[in-house]
């Protein structure tokens, strides 16, 4: 039987407990999951896409079936099919997040339309969480040690102070 791969991508700057829930389940949904970090065009980022990767990959040690990759160029598309993968997951916390959920899923349908996206809900406890707010948060010297694994935590000490 042929290997069922998904796909996780995201900027994960940085990884939060919301991203690492979201990875976790996608490890029991397919035989392999590859996380997928962005080397953004648009959103300017905080880590390295190199730092972020290892970030995660200090995250997922407890999973054999994960693995964490920089996605440097291309269309995520470009990957799916070269990995042949069966579908891709996205997080859901909201209704912004559904809309701009369906016109990427909607867009990666156009470059391949075998596509698959699997929407998946946000942990009631993650649904106000994103890496945004945690870095704003981190920055004022906030408590976040609900909100990221404490690596991550001293990363960004590290790095904003
Ligand atoms: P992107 O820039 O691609 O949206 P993010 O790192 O912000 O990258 O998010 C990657 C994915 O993780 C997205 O599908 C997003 O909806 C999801 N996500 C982000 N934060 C959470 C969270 N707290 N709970 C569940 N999913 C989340």
């Amino acid at each position: 039987m042929t290997e069922k791969i998904g796909i996780f991508p995201g900027s994960f700057d940085p990884l939060t407990y919301g991203h690492l829930d979201l990875i976790e389940r996608g490890a029991n949904l397919f035989d392999r999951l590859v996380v997928l970090v962005a080397v953004n065009t648009s959103k300017k980022s905080l880590f390295s896409p190199e730092e972020r990767q290892k970030l995660i990959q200090e995250s997922v040690a407890h999973l054999n079936n994960v693995e964490v990759r920089v996605f440097a160029d291309g269309l995520v598309a470009t990957v799916y099919q070269e990995l042949g993968a069966r579908a891709v997951l996205r997080g859901v916390r909201n209704a912004i997040d559904f809309e701009y959920e369906s016109s990427i899923a909607a867009i990666n349908k156009t470059q391949y339309p075998d596509f698959e996206t699997i929407l998946v809900y946000a942990k009631d406890e993650y649904r106000y969480l994103s890496s945004s707010l945690i870095k704003e948060i981190a920055y004022f010297n906030g408590d976040i040690s609900k909100m990221v694994p404490k690596h991550v935590q001293e990363a960004l000490a590290e790095k904003l102070n």
